[in-house]
């Protein structure tokens, strides 16, 4: 029987991630995916995720990410799916939104490249817009969009090359941990190593159910329409947004890529709670347009063509939105990535790396504490 240092479930965003970032280091990795690699079963399909720096949700995110983006700017050389493209990007809603204010202190504070702008700015460069009274905006030229399919495809690529064993559509039944290591079993078999790394996105509560924490599968729109004129979207002339709405919902968007003709727009707000094993991924009806189209009626009316295409993805929200990144509370060999709470792809690299860093340390240097378990522990009490 071959042992391996790690195993590590799901090969999706974050499992994939982990597994090139643990076999980078010479480890020797298994990698289960109970789908295909990619899928579009779980939360990594759809052609585009949003990177930004200038990050509005806090700022103690912003040295993670400038590792991240150096890690995703060495995947673009090494492979030719070349996943991150840089656009630059703006945000804009009202001054005291967590959006244009969130964005401009992480800016301020880690010393970001930007420029705030006033809504009449931003609309004199992109005409294609039109804001309401009173809106701001700060603009990100490092900023860009991640393709999620061609990233999970490099990473899982990288982490082979580097002599990863990866077994797709294998599930992981259930694991035990001892002093001495993990046991995985599948309908396949049973595998061993000394630790064990969950990354199973939507499906991380019914795999780890100590964890403590509750988990929010919520079920989430994207859509993608046909402007008028095109060209005036085309990737080159169009940036990455994001505009806050008045309840503070956020819609966002790209610009229309080579690979699919619709200008993608989404809505940054948690969807109706559902179930992974039960939801029908294409089961997108006419009222669900309802989710996006306002976005485009209020802030991009030039934007506000017939529907191409919708997708049904899924967030997996922890209590408080940020992500889960630990050992997991009962079992110091086995660590947990999870609760990404539908802004986590941009951290795929760093996640990886501080995953490898629990494997192979049990602890990291990375400036993740503030993602531990520990937090929800404390409000308790
Ligand atoms: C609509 C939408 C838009 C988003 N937009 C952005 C954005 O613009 N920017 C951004 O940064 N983030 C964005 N996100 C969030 C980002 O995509 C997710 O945070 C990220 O993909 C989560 O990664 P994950 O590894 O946790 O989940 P996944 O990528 O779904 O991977 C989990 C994997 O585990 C596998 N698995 C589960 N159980 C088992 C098992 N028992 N055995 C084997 N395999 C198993 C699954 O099949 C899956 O492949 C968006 C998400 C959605 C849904």
């Amino acid at each position: 029987m071959k042992a391996f240092d790690a195993i590590v479930l799901g090969v999706g965003t974050m499992g994939a991630a982990t597994c090139w970032r643990l076999a980078e280091r010479g480890m020797r990795v298994l990698g289960l995916e109970r789908f295909d690699i990619p899928h579009s079963m779980g939360a990594h399909h759809g052609h585009s995720r949003m990177f930004r720096l200038a990050y509005s949700e806090h700022p103690d995110y912003v040295p993670l990410l400038r590792r991240s983006l150096m890690l995703w700017e060495g995947l673009n050389e090494r492979s030719t799916l070349r996943p991150f493209v840089r656009t630059g990007a703006f945000y804009a809603g009202l001054p005291d939104s967590e959006t244009v204010r969130g964005s401009l202190a992480a800016a301020r504070m880690h010393g970001l490249a930007h420029r705030a702008m006033t809504s009449a700015e931003i609309q004199a460069e992109y005409p294609q817009f039109t804001l309401p009274n009173g809106y701001e905006g700060v603009f990100e030229p490092s900023a860009g969009y991640i393709v999620p399919e061609h990233a999970v495809a490099a990473m899982t690529t990288e982490a082979l090359g580097r002599g990863a064993t990866i077994h797709a559509r294998e599930q992981a039944l259930s694991w035990s941990s001892t002093r001495d290591g993990v046991s995985v079993t599948t309908e396949q078999g049973e595998y061993h190593a000394s630790r064990l790394v969950v990354c199973c996105g939507a499906w991380t509560g019914r795999i780890v159910s100590e964890l403590g924490v509750m988990l929010r599968v919520t079920r989430q729109i994207l859509g993608w329409v046909r402007p008028k004129q095109p060209d005036r979207f085309e990737l080159g002339r169009f940036p990455c947004w994001a505009i806050e709405d008045s309840d503070q919902s956020v819609f966002y968007g790209f610009p229309i890529q080579p690979s699919h003709p619709g200008l993608k727009l989404a809505r940054h707000f948690p969807g109706p709670a559902t179930d992974p094993e039960s939801l029908d991924r294409n089961g997108a009806t006419i009222a669900d347009e309802e989710s996006f189209r306002p976005g485009l009626r209020r802030f991009l009316p030039q934007g506000d063509g017939p529907t191409l295409a919708m997708a049904i993805c899924m967030y997996t929200m922890s209590p408080d939105s940020h992500f889960i990144v630990d050992a997991h509370p009962a079992h110091p060999n086995v660590s947990i990535a999870c609760g990404f709470s539908g802004h986590g792809f941009k951290f795929a690299p760093v996640v990886g790396e501080i995953m490898a860093d629990l494997v192979e340390h049990g602890r990291t240097d990375l400036p993740a504490g503030f993602l531990g378990l520990g937090r929800f522990r404390s409000t308790c009490q």
